[in-house]
């Protein structure tokens, strides 16, 4: 036996077993228009400085101004919002904060896949309920999962990514009765600044909901990683028990700041109108491609799109540097793609590569 089997068989089953979850920079290509990972076209670091920051002392480990301007951005109090690394950081604390290895959480597949992944390598059961064929959730479905298994935590994405749409506001009512007193509803709002509608003014009504943000998405900022979890203070308690000592470096909670300042949030605002004219654009134009069989409702800033043909259309425009999201192997999507919105000068590159497209 060599050695590296030898280190190999010292680690958890679990993760010897775990396939690691295969992020779009993961996947690698070379190209030119990177529209694949659903980050903004454009960048606000520019305007974003560290000025005279200084970095031999630790951050504060919940940054107080960071959190103050959050929670004023969400009509929130400070005491309902944590500060975290990206929103991955936020799922994977509320799957280590509320359950047992013995628990389940809930998923409802096609999904963002990290809710998964941060469930098992915390050795902690994952049951899926398939989305319904309109990308709906499938109550029964869950409410079955919860009687018959210990469920601790369902994960919902609304915006969901990588179908785009949104889910029912019924469905996530009876969602939140469902779960009330029994399990905690994780809403992942990651692209709610292109939405119509937020739920944060339910916190209000459910003890049991976390709602995860980021700063990847609308603010441009995905290479500064930093999320947050919205909640009522006695869940927040509970998570800051589990984070990490001082999980916001310096230079993120100093431009972070500045992001959340109000000319910050009026450029990110401008920033989404631009990307949703932009996604108006883009499915319009495909909708004429013979390529394309369908292009499914959006209120993100990406657009799922079916092919009638996606491996052969994923790998041709992969060969001409124009690297996308293949979801032809996930249940439901066979022949879809995820395309990301980018810059004008993005979307027609795609589009005209899209045209060569011989079927
Ligand atoms: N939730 C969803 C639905 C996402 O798509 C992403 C990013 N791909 C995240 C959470 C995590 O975002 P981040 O860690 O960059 O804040």
């Amino acid at each position: 036996m060599n050695k590296l089997n030898d280190i190999n068989s010292l680690a958890r089953l679990t993760v010897q077993e775990l396939t690691a979850y295969q992020s779009a920079r993961k996947i690698g290509g070379t190209g030119t228009v990177w529209l694949n990972a659903n980050e903004a076209p454009q960048t606000p670091c520019d305007e974003l400085s560290l000025g005279d920051a200084k970095f031999n002392r630790y951050p504060e480990p919940q940054p107080s101004k960071l959190i103050a301007r959050y929670a004023d951005y969400a009509g929130l109090n400070p005491t309902q919002v944590l500060a975290t690394r990206g929103g991955d950081e936020g799922i994977e604390l509320v799957i280590r904060t509320f359950c047992e290895p013995t628990d389940s959480i809930v998923i409802c597949p096609p999904t963002y896949g990290m809710y998964a992944i941060s469930a098992k390598t915390a050795g902690v059961g994952v049951i899926e309920v398939m989305q319904t064929p309109s990308f709906g959730l499938d109550l029964d479905g869950i409410a079955k999962a919860m009687d018959t298994q210990a469920v601790k935590v369902v994960f919902v994405c609304s915006p969901n990514n990588p179908t785009g749409n949104v889910l029912p506001e019924r469905e996530l009512t009876a969602l939140f009765e469902l779960c009330a007193g029994r399990a905690m509803v994780v809403l992942d709002e990651a692209y709610i600044e292109y939405a119509q509608k937020s739920y944060v003014s339910q916190l209000a009504e459910y003890p049991h909901l976390a709602i995860i943000r980021t700063l990847s998405k609308a603010f441009g900022l995905a290479g500064l990683r930093c999320g947050f979890v919205l909640a009522n203070s006695q869940v927040i308690e509970l998570l800051s028990k589990v984070i990490a000592p001082y999980p916001i470096a310096v230079p993120v909670v100093v431009l972070a700041e500045q992001a959340l300042s109000p000319s910050g949030i009026a450029k990110m605002q401008q920033a989404v109108l631009q990307t949703l004219a932009e996604k108006q654009r883009l499915a319009s134009e495909l909708k004429t491609l013979p390529s394309v069989e369908q292009v499914f409702d959006s209120e993100t800033n990406y657009l799922l799109v079916r092919f009638n043909d996606s491996p052969k259309v994923f790998e041709q425009l992969w060969q001409a540097g124009i690297i996308l999201r293949h979801q032809h192997h996930n249940p439901m999507l066979e022949n879809c793609i995820r395309i990301t919105v980018g810059s004008v000068s993005e979307n027609d590159a795609l589009l005209n590569q899209l045209r060569t497209v011989l079927l």
